[in-house]
């Protein structure tokens, strides 16, 4: 039991209702016929040894309600959080009290209450919020829990900020950020598309509001297959479509890069550096390396035996990251033998040769195990082996589950019980409609191990980041940017 503290001060009102779903996290329970003003009247008393805690809070109940956001105030609440990012909140007549050991927690308390409150009554505009009658204390499940989020050329770049805003909203506190030939590398412009919308700027002022919000922005760079950096069902690449005199760095075909060629090794360092840096040095940087489909072709790289290349390549690379102070993180299907009959069932891409490997790299590399319940998402497996396999090797793991929503709280659950290291919701070109609400709202219960703030909407989710956007364009409204699909107006 991970949370022991109790609200005995707080006196619950003989229609307090227990929450539905209790969690080993969360005590929750509210009245909901007994609304209280939260507005400029209201004050919100903070507990936090963090001296900028009260601030933050002040400058985002401001952005949030404005003239009527309630006063902020540094003291004692008799409320107990637990741990680095739990919290403890209660709110009745004589206001808000929030309590927290850091200013994370402080931040989780408030977007819970935010998601809670609603506007006050009997206005045509909004003249101040009102909130339930509540006590909770929270904390979550996992330390690490991520959003893996990819920037097609396609993408919005609006779609991406509203997604790293409402990761940040439902309590991820990391981002990973793969961009597929949309990031405009000033070393290397080449490597991206035309007129690629990640310019050093905008992802220095995404990695900021990021910060800010409380959620670390990743960045990822796929250092071995799906070097194309574009969907292999496209026969696209970012790079050789428009400049084919870059051919050397990629094996024949261009899905993986040449590992043998010291002027890849060079050029993947410097845009690992690059991007590194534009992220504020974050403490992880992402390799990629899923799906290395088709063996080192070329003959320079056949001169040397295949499993010494690829070890050579992402302990180099490991080591590397190490030097700029972060850690490496990798996806883990070329580490397993499709072969062996231990990983039936599981995403494995591997032979003898790659899995091998996995006994001579670092340890200190985060092994992205993505499991995706190929053949049926409407498992609810409690064990995952493969999980356990690179845990015992010796390697944090970090489960990454996509759309089988019902394995995604048994998967959070088996990490806790095996001292797994995160959890990354992986959402690829699916970041829409009712699957993009799906993927963000099952991976926020299992990674808190508690329901996202009892029944509130991602709907409402939304809007709530739309207006902290300021959105005005059509487009950028709802998980879906049209209503009508466009084709069905052709002809
Ligand atoms: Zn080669």
């Amino acid at each position: 039991m991970k949370l022991v503290c109790c609200l005995s001060s707080f006196v619950l009102a003989a229609a307090m209702s227990a929450a539905a779903a209790p969690s080993e996290y969360q005590k929750f329970s509210y009245d909901e016929k007994a609304y209280v003003p939260f507005d400029a009247a209201t004050t919100v008393t903070v507990e936090c040894p963090d001296s900028a805690a009260a601030g933050w809070l002040t400058a985002h109940l401001k952005e949030w309600y404005g003239d009527f956001a309630p006063k902020v105030a540094a003291g004692a609440t008799g409320l107990a959080a637990e741990g680095n990012e739990g919290y403890a909140a209660n709110v009745d007549a004589s206001g808000v009290k929030i309590a927290a050991n850091t200013l994370a927690g402080v931040r989780w308390a408030s977007y819970t209450l935010r998601q809670l409150a609603i506007a006050k009554r009997g206005t045509m505009k909004t003249e101040g919020m009102i909130l339930p009658t509540l006590s909770i204390t929270d904390a979550p499940h996992l330390a690490f829990r991520a959003v893996h989020l990819c920037w097609f050329p396609e993408t919005r770049p609006q779609q991406i900020e509203r997604a790293i805003r409402l990761a940040a909203l439902l309590k991820f506190n990391y981002a990973i950020i793969e961009p597929w030939g949309t990031y405009k590398s000033e070393k290397h412009p080449w490597r991206a598309w035309p007129d690629a919308p990640m310019t050093k700027a905008e992802t220095a002022r995404l990695v900021a509001l990021g910060r800010d919000l409380g959620i670390t922005l990743i960045p990822q760079l796929n250092c071995y297959g799906h070097a194309s950096l574009a969907r292999g069902c496209t026969s696209k690449h970012s790079a050789l479509d428009i400049h084919p005199e870059y051919e050397p760095l990629f094996e024949p075909g261009g899905w993986n890069w040449c590992l043998s060629n010291p002027e890849t090794q060079r050029v993947i360092r410097e845009l690992i550096a690059e991007m590194h840096e534009n992220f504020g040095n974050p403490p992880y940087f992402h390799l990629g390396c899923d799906e290395a489909f088709g063996a080192q072709s070329c003959p320079a790289c056949a001169k040397e035996p295949f499993g010494d290349l690829a070890l050579k390549h992402f302990a180099g690379l490991a080591e590397f990251v190490r030097s700029r102070g972060a850690r490496a993180m990798m996806w883990h299907d070329m580490l397993l033998d499709k072969s062996d009959p231990r990983w039936k069932d599981f995403v494995k891409f591997g032979n003898a040769t790659t899995a091998a490997i996995l006994d001579s790299l670092p340890k200190d590399i985060v092994i992205c195990d993505w499991q995706y319940s190929y053949g049926n998402m409407k498992e609810t497996r409690k064990d995952w082996p493969t999980m356990g396999y690179f845990k015992e090797k010796g390697f944090p793991v970090a489960g990454c589950p996509w759309m089988n929503y019902n394995a995604m709280k048994p998967m959070a659950d088996y990490l806790v019980a095996n001292g797994g290291f995160g959890f990354i919701e992986t959402t690829w070109h699916r970041m829409r409609g009712r699957e993009w609400e799906r993927m963000f709202m099952s991976a926020a219960h299992a990674a808190w191990g508690s329901p996202v703030s009892h029944g509130v909407s991602f709907e409402r989710s939304l809007r709530m980041i739309g207006a902290d956007m300021k959105v005005s364009d059509y487009l950028d409204t709802g998980h879906l940017n049209n209503q009508v699909p466009h084709r069905w107006w052709g002809n």
